[in-house]
């Protein structure tokens, strides 16, 4: 039997990229007050339609939908924005304290077609600041992701913003671009003529190029901001210039959710190829009212974790290798490895030992395996005076050591670290 198409399994080897890459958020998004809130992975399929738009490619296309027992219909988690707001709302935390910055990773679903940097089941690194309408704002997480991001040494990597209005200003703006389109309608892809009539500016997130091609000389949405959007923009890019955070402005992104507002930006690889977006968000102030709640401004980001991994840097060795092995040789010396292998381990070592009473070689070619900087080896004669051979495998000194002594030494093979890597 084999997984399903498009599920990955992540082994190890590769899930220590994904722990490092998970710890960084963790301690960097600490660092801006954001805690940590789980979503569940199913929700009402209607949460997501009213959210997302019944006109975007992930509720149109992409969900993975069914019916409950009871009738029901449940839809697996396509994104986590929804799911934070309808939680904040449900809970009330926004009585309580009305700012609030949350972090969520986990798996989300679309049923999408496989290929590099795509998956049915993928993953994504969250970070949604509710309750705040100001540009501070959004010029804080920016200068979060991509501290976070720059942190884990990715190179190529490129800022986009953009802003995408609010309905005030997207009305006219809409109407302007179906105008422009209609007369290319012939040239676009079948998606994309539907797109016209029910989300016309869902044509500029069309990967296929001849549908690109007809974008050429469109009106962009930049160009009929109205005033207070303008200035919103305006305040962003100057923060962001205070802080010296690079980004580039691009008057065609326009994401692939209906519920942005103003703000929203990618931030797109050069070593990705076709799938080159790690990271998509913006600014969703009419969300909460779109789901039934009273008006809760907010703007957060998704990272893609599959893309981000792919990114890290080769030169870097993300594994992890044992402090010691422990090799005992002979019934009693089993017996006494094993109460020395959980001494050692409570006091923070990490030990591997033999389960299989193999002769000393192939113990030591595990050893060797396993990369341990050292190994204790127990033999009959040693036991009978308490002591072990410690053996250094870079330099190949022996010495023999008092049993006492053994966790001292150990630790000071590893420089007093513990495991390393960890
Ligand atoms: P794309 O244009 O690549 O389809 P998207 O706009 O649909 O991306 P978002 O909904 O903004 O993506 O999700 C944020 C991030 O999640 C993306 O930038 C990407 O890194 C990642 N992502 C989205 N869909 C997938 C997928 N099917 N497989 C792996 N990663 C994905
Ligand atoms: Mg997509």
């Amino acid at each position: 039997m084999k997984g399903i198409r498009g599920f990955k399994d992540i082994l190890p080897g590769e899930v220590e990229k994904w722990q490092y890459v998970e710890n960084e958020a963790r301690r960097v998004f600490g660092l801006f007050g954001f805690l940590e809130l789980r979503i569940p992975l199913l929700e009402r399929t209607e949460l997501f339609a009213r959210s997302i738009g019944e006109a975007t490619d992930i509720v149109g296309k992409e969900m993975y939908t069914f019916p409950d027992r009871d009738g029901d219909s449940l839809t697996l988690r396509p994104e986590a924005t929804t799911s934070i707001m309808r939680a904040y709302l449900e809970h009330g935390l926004n009585v309580k304290e009305p700012v609030g910055k949350y972090f969520f990773i986990g798996p989300m679903f679309r049923y999408e077609r496989p290929q590099k940097g795509r998956y049915r089941q993928f993953h994504q690194i969250d970070a949604e600041i509710l309750g705040v309408q100001e540009a501070q704002a959004d010029a804080e997480i920016l200068v979060m992701l991509m501290r976070f991001l720059g942190g884990l040494a990715l190179k190529n990597l490129n800022l986009q913003i953009n802003s995408l209005g609010d309905p005030a200003c997207r009305g006219p703006y809409r109407g302007e671009i179906q105008k422009f389109l209609r007369s290319k309608s012939e040239a676009l892809c079948e998606d994309c003529r539907r797109r016209l009539d029910t989300n016309p500016l869902r044509v500029f997130d069309c990967k296929r190029e001849e549908c690109q091609a007809q974008l050429e000389g469109a009106p962009v949405v930049l160009d009929f901001l109205c005033e207070d959007c303008r200035r919103h923009f305006e305040q962003v890019k100057d923060m962001l210039d205070t802080l010296r955070l690079p980004y580039g402005v691009n008057p065609r992104m326009v994401r692939g959710l209906d519920y942005y507002t103003r703000t929203a930006f990618e931030v797109v690889a050069g070593d990705l190829g076709a799938q080159n977006a790690v990271c998509g968000g913006g600014r969703y102030d009419g969300l909460a009212e779109e789901i039934g709640g009273p008006s809760v401004p907010g703007i957060g980001f998704a990272i893609g974790v599959e893309r981000l991994v792919m990114l890290l840097p080769e030169e870097k060795n993300y594994s992890r290798y044992p402090d010691v092995f422990l090799a005992a040789l002979g019934k009693d010396a089993q017996r006494r490895g094993f109460i020395l292998a959980q001494e050692l381990r409570d006091a923070g070592v990490w030990v591997e030992i033999d389960y299989e009473g193999k002769s000393l070689k192939s113990q030591m070619r595990k050893a060797d395996r396993l990369k341990a900087p050292c190994v204790v080896i127990l033999g009959e004669e040693e036991l009978k005076k308490n002591r072990a051979v410690l053996r250094d495998m870079a330099s190949k000194a022996q010495e023999e050591v008092p049993f006492e002594e053994i966790l001292r030494k150990v630790k000071g093979k590893n420089h007093g670290s513990g495991a390393k890597g960890r």
